[in-house]
């Protein structure tokens, strides 16, 4: 069984996501708990925990298949001790707040050395930032997704995604979410049978199928390896719609929500659709 949707609107409430994931015929979707461009927020009021609590049971989304988005903000492996702070403490708070909602999930990118610390050292920070963030919630997985290696953003090789989670403690809640846009662009070829084959052959190795707690489908426009983030709606980009047909028809992606990102969310409820008329 497949679950889709898209990273929908909070505005207005996080109760207002499953209708708008519900109105464009999700049966997942993802959402921001709190302003992505805001360091901290007022806490949810019992009223939207309530009312979104009610509307996921009402419209049949399970809490697995919402996968929250943190705020883009965040840098948990920022060399800059101030930035460090801010992004863990703002890090727990998205954590508590898909508690409070009763979600199992967190999706988040690693984070950004800024040039001023090695690779290995970020590294070791990003992992000590979840463990910390663990420690101080309960029920919630910290769910790492692959980067475009955009700047110096860590996360777009699966080594390094396997060296953070090798250094996370409590291993049952810590997971992977790949987006299939920065995965071109950090340079996996993921378009004819063989290649996507042999980059998820990879990622098995590597990482590890066990820790595969979504997908971000999106088209990329920019090209293989180029390292830039940027997402196009699917069929529109430099994808092609047949790595979308491998998805669609492989039962490792069953069970876990597959979330688009495209830029034009008039077309969303077409390409969850689509991506149906793409299953054998
Ligand atoms: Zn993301
Ligand atoms: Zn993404």
């Amino acid at each position: 069984m497949k679950y889709i949707g898209a990273h929908v609107s909070a505005a207005g409430g996080v109760e207002n996501a499953p209708i708008n994931a519900k109105n464009i015929g999700a049966n997942a979707f993802a959402l921001f708990t709190k302003n992505q461009k805001q360091w901290i927020a007022p806490p949810l009021s019992e009223k939207s925990i309530e009312l979104f609590k009610q509307r996921v049971e009402e419209f049949g989304f399970l809490p697995e298949n919402i996968l929250p988005h943190d705020s883009y903000l965040i840098n948990l492996g920022s060399p800059d001790p101030e930035g460090l702070e801010k992004s863990r403490d703002s890090f727990v708070i998205d954590m508590h707040r898909c508690e409070q909602l009763g979600l199992k999930k967190l999706n988040f990118h690693p984070g950004a050395h800024l040039k001023r610390i090695s690779e290995e050292d970020c590294i070791s920070v990003i992992a000590t930032s979840i463990n910390i963030a663990l420690e101080k919630t309960n029920g919630v997985t910290a769910v790492i997704e692959n980067t475009a290696g955009q700047g110096s953003a860590l996360g777009h090789t699966f080594e390094q995604i396997a060296q953070i989670i090798e250094l996370v403690e409590d291993k049952s809640r810590v997971g992977v979410c790949l987006d299939t846009a920065h995965m071109l662009a950090a340079g996996y070829e993921i378009r004819t049978k063989e290649s996507f084959d042999e980059t998820f052959r990879k990622f098995d190795e590597i990482i590890g199928f066990r820790y595969l707690q979504g997908l971000h489908i999106n088209d990329s426009k920019k090209e293989l390896a180029t390292r830039v983030d940027r997402h196009d709606s699917l069929g529109k980009g430099v994808m092609g719609m047949d790595t979308f047909s491998f998805i669609m028809n492989d039962s490792r992606f069953d069970y876990i929500p597959l979330i688009l990102e495209t830029p034009d969310d008039s077309l969303w409820a077409e390409e969850i659709k689509l991506l149906w008329s793409l299953k054998r």
